[in-house]
């Protein structure tokens, strides 16, 4: 078996027993689909976003609405496509609204299967999609617009923070922010 299928079988038992999870609030709110993450399960550049919206509840894959496509938009100038990364979030479902995630969720949804992924995938590279990943990933609070961009050594891996895509809708002259980090980090992925 190569690698690819060997940690593709180790995500999808990951992820079975958590198909219809209640282990905190946010699978009791609403939400239709447990939104795990898709992508190349040997990648060595994955994407973490904060939590699916409405688009990504309904399909049951991160990053398909708006934000997505400026994500995929940015992926396609760096000349790498979708399927060659791996894209997931903090949590898995969908918050009410679209908040931000609370402690109690992100903290268990992390536990159970976000730090898990990353020990299957192992990543040499994880950019971070807004201030809400930068922070539920490192433990520490920063300000997204001053740190965007700047390389952070963080255990087995080199995050690259950069702003959520839902920001740059919101503000569309920070796209090239946005896209700038994307190729940082996509150029430096491909050292490994
Ligand atoms: N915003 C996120 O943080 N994640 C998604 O998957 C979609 C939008």
């Amino acid at each position: 078996m190569n690698i690819q299928d060997y940690k593709q079988n180790l995500l999808n038992e990951l992820y079975a027993p958590f198909k219809d999870c209640t282990q905190c609030p946010l699978g009791t709110s609403g939400r239709s689909t447990v939104v795990f993450g898709e992508g190349d399960p040997n990648a060595t550049l994955m994407f973490i976003g904060e939590g699916p919206g409405r688009d990504e509840d309904e399909q049951g894959r991160p990053f398909v609405g708006r934000s997505g496509r400026l994500l995929t938009r940015a992926l396609e100038i760096a000349e790498i496509g979708r399927e060659s990364v791996y894209i997931t979030n903090i949590v898995k479902c969908r918050p009410p609204g679209n908040r931000t995630p609370l402690p109690n969720e992100s903290g268990v949804c992390k536990r159970l299967l976000l730090f898990n992924q990353i020990k299957i995938i192992r990543p040499k590279i994880i950019c971070t999609l807004g201030a809400c990943a930068l922070q539920e990933l490192t433990g520490n609070t920063y300000q997204i617009t001053k740190i965007r961009g700047t390389p952070l050594a963080h255990e087995a891996y080199t995050i690259i923070p950069t702003l959520h895509p839902a920001f740059v809708l919101r503000n569309p002259k920070a796209g090239k922010d946005l896209l700038d980090d994307v190729l940082k980090a996509v150029a430096l992925s491909k050292n490994y």
